[in-house]
């Protein structure tokens, strides 16, 4: 979002802007491929409980470029939300996370992404209601990150789509809570089941009092609302412990393992053998 608002705001017209709407271009035209030729990948984070119990993973897609390497959403998200190119990934993901998780046991959730420009092109209720019968995944297993973004647009609708979502009996987690706007005002108008504290407040745990302090409210708020909280990106035990000191109830981050191929997580999925022993964190 930063990077989009950056490019509008500059007006002189320099080489390198050039030269980087150039590259922009590049990539969109691979990224018309990128879905049919099998460049897209999913890597699963797990999520735990504050004891470290793994409850649940988040799909988390990457695009393995046939030069460049292995690229980040925060690389080709944005563009491909401005050409367009999410709703075919958006889809190729949901099916993909769904396919994967109906292989777990029972007691384990999948979370994925959605973009805001999902919520403005096609039927997604239709298309999540149809992606859970040709898998077979128990609705409420499945578990679907919307960011304060996607209210922002089109309210009513971004709403009625949430609700009709509900419906089906998936899981809706607002994302990165704490870093869009009117974030209070969205938990008033739409039952969100779940509050993800983002990273940027987790990292400055213990170093900086302010963050102690949002996060302390943001995990009261939840209590409140009898919304569970997930903190995001807890890399330390001193993290952990403070998380667990103020009753968060959920954590995400390095410190119970990275985002990695499924097989990594072979022995909480209890699907195939892990490739390497060890703790995949
Ligand atoms: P997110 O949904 O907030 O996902 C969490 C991001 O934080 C992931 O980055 C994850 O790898 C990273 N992370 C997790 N734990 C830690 C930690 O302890 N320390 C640090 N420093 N980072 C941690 P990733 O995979 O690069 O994804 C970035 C963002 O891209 C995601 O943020 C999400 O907004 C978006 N994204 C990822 N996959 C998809 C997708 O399939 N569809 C859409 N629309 N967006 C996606
Ligand atoms: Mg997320
Ligand atoms: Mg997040
Ligand atoms: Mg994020």
């Amino acid at each position: 979002r930063a990077k989009a608002d950056g490019r509008g705001a500059i007006r002189t017209f320099e080489p390198s802007m050039d030269r980087r709407m150039h590259d922009q271009r590049v990539l969109q035209l691979d990224l018309q491929n990128a879905t049919q030729n099998g460049e897209l990948e999913l890597l699963y984070q797990p999520q735990a409980s504050v004891d470290r119990t793994v409850y649940g993973f988040e799909a988390l897609v990457r695009w393995r470029h046939p030069t460049k390497g292995l690229l980040g959403p925060d690389f080709f998200i944005p563009i491909a939300e401005e050409s367009g190119q999410i709703i075919e990934i958006g889809e190729w993901v949901l099916r993909t996370a769904c396919r994967e998780a109906a292989t777990w046991p029972a007691h384990l959730r999948i979370s994925v992404n959605l973009s805001p420009v999902q919520f403005r092109h096609g039927d997604l209720v239709q298309l999540v209601q149809s992606i859970l019968l040709e898998t077979g995944l128990e609705p409420t297993r499945l578990e679907l990150e919307v960011t304060e973004g996607v209210l922002v647009h089109d309210f009513s609708r971004a709403l009625h789509i949430l609700r009709g979502l509900k419906a089906l009996g998936v899981q809706i987690a607002m994302d990165d809570f704490g870093t869009g706007y009117s974030s209070l005002s969205y938990l008033q108008a739409f039952p969100f089941d779940t509050l993800k504290i983002d990273k940027s407040f987790t990292a400055k745990l213990s170093t900086d009092n302010h963050a102690n302090e949002i996060v302390r409210a943001v995990i009261g708020l939840g209590r409140g609302l009898n919304i569970p909280i997930v903190a995001e990106g807890v890399e330390t035990p001193e993290q952990l412990d403070f998380l667990t000191q103020e009753r968060c109830q959920n954590i995400q981050g390095f410190l119970i393992g990275k985002a990695e191929p499924i097989e990594a997580y072979a022995e909480i999925t209890g699907r195939g053998t892990p490739t390497k022993g060890g703790n995949p964190a």
